[in-house]
Parts: C-alpha cells; sequence; structure tokens
C-alpha cells in the first residue's frame, strides 16, 4: 500500500467535485440568494400556524381551544385563553374558540408535537423561515391572526399531507351526518309467538 494513498484519494474525489462544479447542473449548488431560492421539500417544518376553512379566518378557525397542544408543549411556548362563548365548527357543532391563541417562535423548537396531539387538525407546520427580528421579545411573540392561514394556503404547502387531511374531515362530516341505524326488527315467527294468547 502506498504510504498517504488515502490522502491522494481524497484529493481526488476533491478535485472531481471541483472541477464537476463548473461543468454538471447538479453539482452547480450555489444560489443567489434572496434574489433566488432552492424550491424547499415537501415535509420541510419550521414553525406552526393555525388553518381555517374558507375565507373568514374568525369563523373558519379549526382550533376548539382545547388546551391540548399547550399542555404537551415541551418548551410551554403556546399560550392559549378559551372564548366565553361558541362558534359553529366545520361540521355545524357549537365549539369553543380560542379568544387568544399565541406562540412565541423565539421559544419553539419546531418538534410538531403540537400538530400530532391536536385532534382537531387545527395546527400545522408552516414553512416561512425568514422571521427574523431586531427586537428579541414581542416581535417574535405571534398572536392568533398572525397565526391564522387558510386551507388553501395549507394545500400550497404541503399538497399531499392537505389533501389527506381533507379527505378525513370529509369522512368524519359525513358520518356525523349519516342517520343512525333504527334497531333491526324481532324475527317474524318469534313476533307472531309473543303475540299469540297463552
Ligand atoms: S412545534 Fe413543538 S415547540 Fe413549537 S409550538 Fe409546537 S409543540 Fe411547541
Ligand atoms: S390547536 Fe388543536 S390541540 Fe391546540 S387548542 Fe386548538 S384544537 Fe386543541
Amino acid at each position: 500500500m502506498i504510504l498517504g494513498g488515502g490522502i491522494l484519494k481524497g484529493m481526488a474525489v476533491t478535485a472531481r467535485n471541483f472541477v464537476g462544479s463548473y461543468f454538471v447542473k447538479e453539482r452547480m449548488v450555489t444560489i443567489q440568494y434572496p434574489e433566488e431560492r432552492a424550491p424547499l421539500p415537501e415535509n420541510y417544518r419550521n414553525f406552526p400556524f393555525l388553518v381555517h376553512d374558507g375565507e373568514d379566518q374568525h369563523a373558519g378557525l379549526r382550533c376548539v381551544a382545547c388546551q391540548i397542544c399547550e399542555k404537551e408543549c415541551p418548551p410551554q411556548c403556546i399560550y392559549i385563553v378559551k372564548s366565553k362563548d361558541k362558534k359553529p365548527d366545520y361540521i355545524g357543532k357549537p365549539q369553543f374558540y380560542p379568544a387568544i391563541f399565541d406562540i412565541d417562535i423565539s421559544v419553539c423548537m419546531s418538534c410538531q408535537i403540537c400538530v400530532e396531539v391536536c385532534p382537531f387538525e387545527a395546527i400545522k407546520m408552516d414553512k416561512v423561515f425568514e422571521l427574523s427580528q431586531q427586537e428579541r421579545f414581542d416581535a417574535l411573540l405571534m398572536k392568533k391572526d398572525e397565526l391564522a392561514k387558510s386551507n388553501t394556503y395549507y394545500h400550497q404547502i404541503h399538497p399531499t399531507e392537505a389533501a389527506s387531511v381533507d379527505a378525513k374531515l370529509a369522512e368524519a362530516a359525513a358520518a356525523k351526518k349519516k342517520p343512525a341505524t333504527p334497531p333491526a326488527a324481532p324475527p317474524a315467527a318469534a313476533a307472531g309467538a309473543a303475540s299469540t294468547p297463552a
């Protein structure tokens, strides 16, 4: 074995990549950010947002202020105050809603646990990452109005996941609307026997 063979092999790989980066398109990885942007993979995630159906972010907000995400968030960066009144949810059932819903994104660690524990498909992970601010505290505290984004937006950033959530919600709504099955009638012979006088 040649002394320093590993070093020569390593230098050959470096040289191949260096020269290739000038001629092979896939290797030209430098882009002129912020004028150019590399597309983000569908599963990329950053901070959470609240999904609303339709155009009205208050009427369509899916969150029912159950506070499960607030309890489960590991760094405790969600703060919710439940409403006193109720509004109809996506199947018309009256539900509470968050009067206040804040997330401190300076503390959020993008773990997605809030998304996984939410039983109402109401909170999802966003892809926005250019959120730096000069002020450390209030500027990084995202309020309900900033967090609320439409289901259309959700489809734009996570199309596969959003389509499967829509299908699941439509199925749940259809099951709730289906009339309850009436109890089975007794068999004719048994009914006849029961009506025969002793
Ligand atoms: S992503 Fe994790 S840290 Fe951020 S709000 Fe959700 S549960 Fe909390
Ligand atoms: S986002 Fe989901 S888990 Fe959190 S309070 Fe709203 S409905 Fe409950």
